[in-house]
């Protein structure tokens, strides 16, 4: 951390600074220009926090305070040295150079649509299925998921296929039940900053897909993985899923540059939801290949066998129908970024 003293700050305002710094156990070292002080508040990240905590900026002689190391550690690619963090779930890997095609529908309606859509998702080379049992909907009037029920339809399908489950975890109080199911937790837009939930899904050491606010940077996102990553789960997948900006044309805005950014910045595996971005299905396709061109190391992405009858996001959902040819094109872009489909012989054995 730099603080950088006002022109007019005295020697006892300075003084005072450093006392600070130095109560805290980082070491304060004064650096004395022509016309201003700045004092480097020098220690390890953990002091480095605690002195971003003293609120110096308000402090008398204080012009500004700059942090040197980023707020976030464990979800910090110089932390890990540089080394990428690979999932392995059930034997699918997920980062470094396996893509994950992580598909399904949006919820869980009935037995035939997901048994259905998990075949058909299998048969095409998809790595996990999807489905939400509890949803997170705008209108507390809407469809909210069939609950334990459709955990229920989600555990026979992954007995069926094989494929293992990302499904949703909104509340706490289902937590047991959605972790007899899910081989990874989802916490969704809504979710990204429920501290203690996050903080919940940590300790249970069950791999997450945390998805991006609607209106978080990439900073907030990265702390939010900190939340989990600190209670010893190392196992979390960042998701881009569009945010909200000016632009009204569409729903959302996928911000691809996410991808490369959280990529320089961070070791996670960075997954892309183009359906809840774009939502409509036409701009599911480019958005997909793009995503996985531009280097994503996985697509979450809905799909149904009767998209027009869906009782949620139908008109994102891609048609099962057209799901093989949408996976092969998808697969090519992959390649593009050096990334092979995860688990495809599995899925076909
Ligand atoms: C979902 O994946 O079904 C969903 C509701 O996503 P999000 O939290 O990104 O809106
Ligand atoms: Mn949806």
């Amino acid at each position: 951390m730099m603080i950088v003293m006002k022109e007019t700050a005295t020697e006892e305002e300075v003084e005072a600074v450093a006392a600070k710094i130095e109560r805290v156990g980082a070491r304060a070292h004064r650096i004395s220009g022509a016309r201003v002080t700045v004092i480097g508040a020098i220690g390890d990240v953990e002091h480095d926090v605690s002195v971003q905590s003293l609120g110096l900026e308000g402090q008398p002689g204080v012009d500004r305070v700059m942090p040197i190391l980023k707020p976030y550690k464990l979800a910090s690619l110089e932390m890990a040295h540089g080394e990428r963090t690979v999932l392995d779930l059930d034997g699918r890997k997920v980062g470094g150079d396996h893509f994950a095609l992580i598909a399904g529908p949006c919820t869980v309606e009935s037995r035939e649509q997901t048994l259905a859509t998990a075949r058909a998702v299998r048969d095409a080379g998809a790595t996990l299925l999807r489905g939400g049992a509890y949803k997170p909907r705008t209108s507390p009037y809407a469809f909210q998921g069939l609950g334990q029920e459709g955990l229920k339809l989600l555990a026979e399908a992954k007995e069926e296929t094989g494929l293992p489950i990302v499904t949703e975890l909104m509340d706490m109080r289902d937590m047991e039940a959605v972790l007899e199911v899910a081989d990874v937790v989802q916490i969704g837009a809504r979710n990204m900053q429920n501290y203690p939930l996050l903080a919940e899904i940590g300790r249970s050491g069950r791999p997450a897909l945390l998805k991006r606010g609607l209106s978080s940077t990439l900073e907030e996102l990265l702390m939010a993985a900190e939340y989990i990553l600190k209670e010893g789960n190392p196992n979390v997948m960042l998701c881009e899923r569009g945010i909200r900006t000016f632009e009204t044309a569409y729903r959302f805005t996928l911000d691809l540059m996410a991808v490369p950014v959280l990529k320089e910045l961070s070791h996670l595996p960075v997954i892309v939801d183009p359906s809840h971005a774009a939502g409509r299905r036409e701009l599911v396709g480019p958005l997909s290949l793009a995503a996985a061109a531009v280097g994503a190391d996985g697509i979450i992405v809905e799909t149904h066998p009767n998209p027009d009858e869906a009782i949620c996001d139908g008109p994102q959902a891609l048609r099962t129908e057209d799901f093989a040819e949408y996976a092969r094109t998808v697969e090519q872009a992959a390649a593009l970024a050096g990334k092979a489909l995860a688990g495809r012989d599995l899925a076909l054995a």
